[in-house]
């Protein structure tokens, strides 16, 4: 077994909180415990190589690309965290499934979720009817629009490839609520994940 790096990757479907949760569990650890986070988030990795080479203009055209062009910026953006995360305490801002115009993209297919070697997965979920009220009223964002019952599928699919990255690494699994109005308890439950 490799010994797993002090690497946490946070999932959760899209509008359900993770980058709100992690910004606030990363300043919760700078002044509890005066120790610093790097922050990569995958999104943004991918972004930078998929509007470089032209194929989008706004990060959330990304999966709606044809799923050859996902899968080969998702390699580039794999690649390049995986080396930037040998730092110590790192946060992966990611995804466990992708909605596609295809059905659903393995986020972190077995290449990628062994190069980074995860010590714990989080996956952040939420009440369905409150993601959709999350997605409508957040304007910084290009969100889908989805029935509850859509949305309730998606984050159990999720919990299914969070188990498998932890199958293949042995990373831990940990499901953290993001309560409407309570992101500050959802952040202590991941700077406890990070500083164990
Ligand atoms: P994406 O995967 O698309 O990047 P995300 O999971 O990172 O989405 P955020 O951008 O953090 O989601 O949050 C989406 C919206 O929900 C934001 O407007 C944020 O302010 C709001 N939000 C986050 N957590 C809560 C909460 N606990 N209660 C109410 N609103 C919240
Ligand atoms: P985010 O800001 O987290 O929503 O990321 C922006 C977009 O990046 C997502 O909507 C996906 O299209 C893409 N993305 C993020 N993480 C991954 C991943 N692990 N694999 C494939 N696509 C991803
Ligand atoms: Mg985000």
């Amino acid at each position: 077994m490799k010994e797993p790096r002090d690497i946490v990757i946070v999932t959760g479907i899209p509008g359900v909180g993770k980058t709100t949760v992690i910004t606030t569990a990363i300043d919760f650890v700078k002044k509890e415990h005066d120790t610093e986070v790097l922050v990569l988030n995958f999104g943004t990795a991918m972004f930078e190589t998929a509007s470089e080479k032209g194929y989008v203009k706004d990060r959330d055209e990304m999966r709606k690309m044809p799923i050859i062009k996902q899968r080969e910026v998702q390699q580039a953006a794999g690649e390049a965290i995986a080396e930037k995360a040998k730092t110590s305490k790192v946060i992966v801002d990611t995804h466990a499934l992708i909605q596609t115009n295809n059905g659903f993209l393995i986020g972190l297919p077995e290449w990628v979720a062994r190069a980074i070697n995860p010590k714990t997965v989080v996956l952040v979920e939420a009440d369905p009817e409150k993601i959709a009220g999350r997605r409508s009223s957040d304007e910084t964002r290009t969100r889908d629009v989805q029935m509850a019952e859509a949305i309730d599928t998606h984050q159990k699919m999720c919990r299914s490839a969070a188990v498998s990255v932890g199958t293949l690494t042995g990373a831990t699994v940990r499901i953290i609520k993001n309560r409407e109005g309570k992101v500050e308890e959802a952040a202590k439950q991941l700077a406890e994940s990070l500083m164990e």
